[in-house]
């Protein structure tokens, strides 16, 4: 079905008849609907609106109102999602705000009740703080990422190792018991294993499941990371018939989760991480199986080339020579209720593969020291962050960054991968999921080029036959959306993709909910954020961004969509963010906004009132300089902003008042006493400066600048 186009919406009534409807927000400004164009993938779309529920009455009128007008709904978390599901021409449902609580905690079932927008560690650091419990699954992005986002992206982690060996599965679907759903035409469902909640809905989905159940068994590959489609395997009964399961991983295709209840596991207190040194990364990726028979928590993989990349840009330098020697590394994690257990567990590991001499490592670190864990640890998390932008490189971009293999086949698909990419003259670091099969990459891509967009177009082609004829999946973890969405007919065939389209239509059968994702899809190339019509206009600018090759276009394009900067604790970046809990007040809602007021046709360059709002909140702290994994320096962009934004203007008094205060000291030293007597009156020289605007919001804004942002 074609997906909606914005003018067919009448936005102004819809918007009207949301604020009259709903507690929460509703946003529908330009600078509102360009703050969320985009996410770390590849593409860009304007949504005609956000609403920001404050209760789950906001959804259910939300979603009536949208039926009402006709439009697409989409939902959103942390928006860290690196398939371009997070983005569409459709009224988006930002559940972070608000809807972000545990519900419940049922220690004795290992059970938690949470709503959609709850950050994973929020979770996790309760349950282990008062029962030992845990959530397995632990994409990178744990810090900031929702259980709505990784529930509907089939999300998965290093400890998605743990969740297989001593839970109820690797991917987040295995760990879901029960989904509070929300149908586009209003239904709402508690959907578990053996029913929807529907009589009608549990009828059509037997009937479909039975209808392919033959070639569901032949066609789904049984590795730990198939993340690629909808999970018609769920259905079967050999699997009970667990239809929360087969919801789960559908990006918002079929349904709107309103709350969630997801298994937990043990979490053993104590880790002990052991870094194994192999030839290469193939090498490293041959011996997973060794390792994999002694049920570690965790088993990654890191190649020289990342450490290159690491070095390159004088990151973790110290960890980085404490690794043993080596061209390729395991990282392997066990735990235990002491110390000595889980370091025994790996030093019987240590000492079976010391057995194979030359076949094995060619050494191996068990580390001793936490910090120096977790610094090892955070050198592999760090991975797409080191690998965007290097000195002297091109950008590199997601397109095929999570393809997953058997775990036993995954040394061949490495070496194979690597020559694919030679074919191409494409470079990547190779890291990754390695005890799962899942490989990481972000590849050297020309996505502003017509030629380059085929020749992308074209590896992808090829990288997807070749990760399929190792019985893999195009996706392990991040999901289809619309980066990998065009390449399903042939990973499960034609007849699989028509049984996709069916079980969207017995959820949706408006095909509303994220139309153009996963099925039925927008092509791998159309969307693109940047595109052959990637043009930003040259402009004359005060600083150098060296780093940038000289071009503030460039400084903007820096943030690729981490979302580190939505923490809400730990480390310093940002505490604006910390405070508003505001996409528009964090690193990343700010460089997108600038993003968009160069290359998007919604802003105004230069004197955009909405973007001169966005930054007007940051500190200029320089915490994002340091803490941002792509280094985006936030008070340079701001103090660029800033200075194009006043050329003609009168700058706030604030401004003044610091920029002079050098020739206001000389003056002042002149005649003391005169100024004492002058400073000592009871009115403030700081109070607020200059006239009020209305923004495109409608919100009144002020304008007070900060010392350095007046530069
Ligand atoms: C640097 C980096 C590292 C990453 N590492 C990993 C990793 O290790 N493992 C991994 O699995 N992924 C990883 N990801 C991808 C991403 O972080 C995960 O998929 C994450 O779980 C998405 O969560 P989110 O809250 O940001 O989701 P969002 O991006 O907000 O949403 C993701 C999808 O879920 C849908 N959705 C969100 N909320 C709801 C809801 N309430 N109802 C219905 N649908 C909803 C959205 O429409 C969208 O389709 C990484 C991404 C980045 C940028
Ligand atoms: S400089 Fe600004 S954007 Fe960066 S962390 Fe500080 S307040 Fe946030």
């Amino acid at each position: 079905m074609r997906p909606v186009a914005a003018d067919e919406v009448d936005a102004r009534r819809l918007e009207h008849d949301l604020r009259a409807s709903i507690k929460g927000e509703v946003r529908f400004s330009a600078g509102d609907r360009a703050l969320y164009s985009a996410t770390g993938a590849n593409y860009r779309q304007l949504p005609i609106g956000i609403v920001i529920p404050r209760t789950v009455d906001d959804v259910l009128a939300t979603v009536a109102a949208c039926r009402e007008h006709g439009a697409p709904l989409l939902s959103r978390g942390g928006g860290t999602g690196l398939a371009g599901q997070t983005t569409n021409v459709a009224v988006v449902i930002d559940f972070s705000k608000y809807l972000n609580r545990i519900v419940e905690i049922d220690p004795e079932r290992r059970l938690a009740r949470v709503e959609p927008g709850l950050i994973l560690d929020h979770l996790r650091k309760t349950a282990e703080a008062e029962h030992q419990l845990t959530f397995g699954p632990d994409p990178s992005t744990h810090e900031y990422c929702t259980f709505g986002g990784m529930i509907a992206s089939n999300s998965c982690g290093v400890r998605s190792v743990m969740a297989q060996f001593y839970g109820p599965g690797p991917r987040t679907s295995d760990n879901v018991h029960e989904l509070d759903v929300l149908l586009y035409d209003g239904r709402r469902l508690q959907v578990r294993e053996g029913t929807s909640g529907d009589p009608e809905i549990d009828r059509r989905l037997t009937e479909l499941r039975d209808r392919y159940a033959d070639l569901i068994r032949a066609r789904y590959p049984d590795i730990p990371r198939r993340v690629s489609g909808y999970n018609l395997d769920d259905l079967l009964p050999e699997k009970g018939f667990h239809v929360a399961r087969a919801l789960a991983g559908t990006e918002s295709t079929c349904a709107t989760i309103l709350g969630a209840t997801v298994h937990l596991l043990h979490s053993p207190p104590v880790r002990s991480l052991l870094v194994l040194a192999y030839g290469g990364a193939a090498e490293a990726a041959d011996h997973v199986m060794d390792v994999l028979e002694h049920k570690p928590l965790g088993l990654e993989g890191v190649d020289e080339t990342l450490l290159e990349d690491m070095t390159m840009l004088g990151k973790h330098k110290q960890e980085l020579s404490l690794l043993p020697k080596g061209r390729g590394w395991l990282l392997v994690e066990f735990g235990g209720e002491t110390k000595e257990e889980a370091d025994e567990k790996a030093r019987k590991l240590m000492a079976e593969l010391k057995k194979k001499g030359k076949d094995g490592p060619t050494g191996m670190k068990l580390y001793d020291d936490p910090p120096a864990e977790k610094h090892v640890w955070a050198v592999r998390e760090a991975g797409l962050g080191a690998t965007a932008f290097l000195p002297g490189k091109p950008d590199t971009y997601e397109g095929w960054e999570d393809s997953a293999v058997p775990p036993e086949r995954l040394g061949q698909y490495l070496r194979d991968l690597g020559k694919l990419a030679d074919k191409f003259g494409y470079e990547s670091a190779l890291y990754g999921h390695y005890g799962q099969g899942c490989v990481h990459a972000r590849w050297n891509f020309d996505l502003k080029t017509a030629e380059g967009i085929e020749t992308y177009r074209r590896f992808i082609e090829e990288a997807s036959d070749l990760v399929l004829s190792h019985g893999g999946s195009i996706s392990g973890e991040h999901g289809d959306g619309q980066s990998r969405a065009e390449l399903l007919p042939k990973m499960f065939g034609e007849e699989l993709v028509e049984a996709f389209r069916e079980f969207k239509s017995i959820w949706d059968p408006a095909w509303k909910m994220n139309p153009g994702k996963v099925v039925d899809p927008y092509r791998i190339t159309d969307n693109l954020r940047l595109g052959t019509d990637y043009s930003p206009p040259l402009v004359k600018t005060h600083f150098s961004y060296k780093a940038d090759e000289g071009s503030f276009a460039h400084a903007t394009t820096r943030c690729v969509g981490i979302g580190k900067c939505r923490r809400t604790e730990g480390g310093v970046m940002c505490p604006s963010y910390m405070v508003t809990r505001e996409e528009k007040h964090s690193t990343r809602g700010r460089a997108h906004l600038l993003w968009e007021m160069l290359n998007g046709e919604e802003l105004d360059l230069w004197r955009d009132e909405e973007v001169f709002e966005a930054l007007d909140l940051c500190l200029s702290c320089k915490g994002c300089t340091s803490d941002c994994p792509v280094n985006v320096d936030l008070p340079t962009l701001k103090a660029e902003f800033l200075s194009h934004y006043y050329q003609g203007r009168l700058r706030p008094r604030t401004a003044y008042a610091f920029g002079l205060i050098d020739q206001a000291a000389r003056i002042a030293s002149k005649a003391p006493a005169l100024v004492n007597f002058v400073t000592q009156t009871r009115r403030s020289a700081t109070s607020r400066p200059s006239p009020r605007r209305r923004s495109r919001s409608g919100s009144r804004t002020g304008r007070s600048g900060t010392a350095a942002g007046a530069a």
